[in-house]
């Protein structure tokens, strides 16, 4: 799938560029551009992709320091020059936008829904958000910001698939630490997602297709990604055990959004050498996965590559809300009612949560 990636605030830009990257060095040519905008100078100064610095008369080059209403505002009174930006950038072969954003914090947490909604006024193909998700330990203002902007980003963009900052990280590393890892994990499994629709080699019936990515993301709300690989051996009926064992693998352990497989579509994308990838297989796990998702609509398809493993993606499109999902809602729901009782003038909807714009 060609698409434009935009990454707005420090860990978006950074995603985005560790994504355009791994595209690049693949050879996969699915990312057709990547840009950074952030109201922080210093994040978008170690970024090597091209950038804007928005904001510059509010915040002077500082950032917006987690403020995401703030971020919002900016991304919204700056937004035609944003587009200026963008035009150009976004050229008619392009299949989608994908807007990179940490939701935790404030430029990308703000920002992000902001800009989703006017590339969606602008340009007919869809506007995804990636949504990075703050950790467990992470602090309570990352989790209320990633609450509100969760419910505004759901609204503004086509489809929002969510990376839990807890999923892919590895147990022994703090989080911190575990950024650049992350960080390498997302790339490597969104960036073989983009471009298995991409797949030349090996052209035939059963290699998956754009159209296939953008219709299991069709019903909009949240998305998510799974993942696992095995070695694999030469010869395809020995494989069956593993494709339908990498599948379970990727929907139980490898999700990028744990805990949550009921949705409304699903695409199962098989990537490896073609010779070794087994049809009953394949097939097998794609029953399996409208078993246990629930769905109707699984979609399936190969990526040919060259290797000797086996990789299971599962892209799952209309997402049911996690537990997980619902504390963040919570979380912020919480700070809002703290700053009503700080601040007993400012009115806010009672129990509800309030949209950022
Ligand atoms: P912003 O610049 O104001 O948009 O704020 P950040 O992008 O720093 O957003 C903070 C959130 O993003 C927090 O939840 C961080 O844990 C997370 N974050 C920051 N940098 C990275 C990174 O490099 N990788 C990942 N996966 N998450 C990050």
């Amino acid at each position: 799938m060609q698409v434009v990636l935009i990454g707005v605030g420090q860990a978006g830009g950074k995603v985005t560029q560790v994504l355009a990257e791994f595209d690049h060095d693949m050879g996969f040519n699915a990312v057709q551009g990547a840009f950074g905008v952030n109201t922080a100078k210093a994040d978008l100064q170690s970024l090597s992709i091209d950038t804007m610095l928005i904001g510059q008369d509010r915040v002077k080059g500082h950032g917006v320091g987690g403020d995401n209403e703030l971020a919002a505002e900016i991304m919204q009174d700056e937004s035609t020059e944003v587009m200026d930006a963008l035009d150009g950038r976004i050229s008619t072969s392009a299949e989608a936008v994908v807007i990179v954003a940490g939701l935790g914090g404030g430029t990308g947490s703000g920002g992000a829904p902001a800009l989703a909604r006017e590339l969606r006024r602008v340009y007919e193909v869809p506007v995804y958000v990636l949504g990075i998700l703050p950790g467990r330990d992470e602090g309570a203002l990352y989790q209320a910001n990633a609450g509100r902007s969760l419910k505004t980003v759901i609204r503004e963009s086509d489809a929002s698939l969510l990376i839990d900052n807890d999923a892919w990280r590895s147990s022994e590393e703090t989080l911190e630490e575990g950024f650049d890892h992350i960080n390498d994990q997302i790339a490597q499994r969104i960036g073989l997602l983009l471009a298995s629709g991409e797949a030349v080699e090996g052209v035939g019936e059963s290699v998956v297709d754009s159209s296939e990515i953008i219709n299991t993301l069709r019903d909009g709300g949240i998305a998510s990604l799974g993942y696992a690989s095995a070695e694999a051996s030469a010869d395809p009926g020995e494989n069956v055990n593993t494709v339908t064992s990498i599948t379970r693998k990727a929907l139980f352990t490898g999700m990028s959004l744990p805990n949550a497989v009921d949705a409304e579509a699903a695409l199962l994308v098989v990537a490896g050498d073609p010779d070794r990838i087994p049809r009953k297989g394949v097939e097998r796990a794609r029953k399996w996965l409208e078993e246990e998702t629930g769905s109707l609509q699984v979609r399936g398809g190969d990526f040919p590559l060259d290797s000797d493993r086996l990789a299971s993606l599962v892209l799952l499109g209309g997402v049911e809300r996690s537990q997980r999902i619902e504390e963040f809602m919570q979380r912020a729901r919480e700070a809002h009612e703290a700053a009503e009782e700080r601040d007993p003038v400012e009115e806010f909807e009672n129990d509800e949560l309030d949209d950022l714009f």
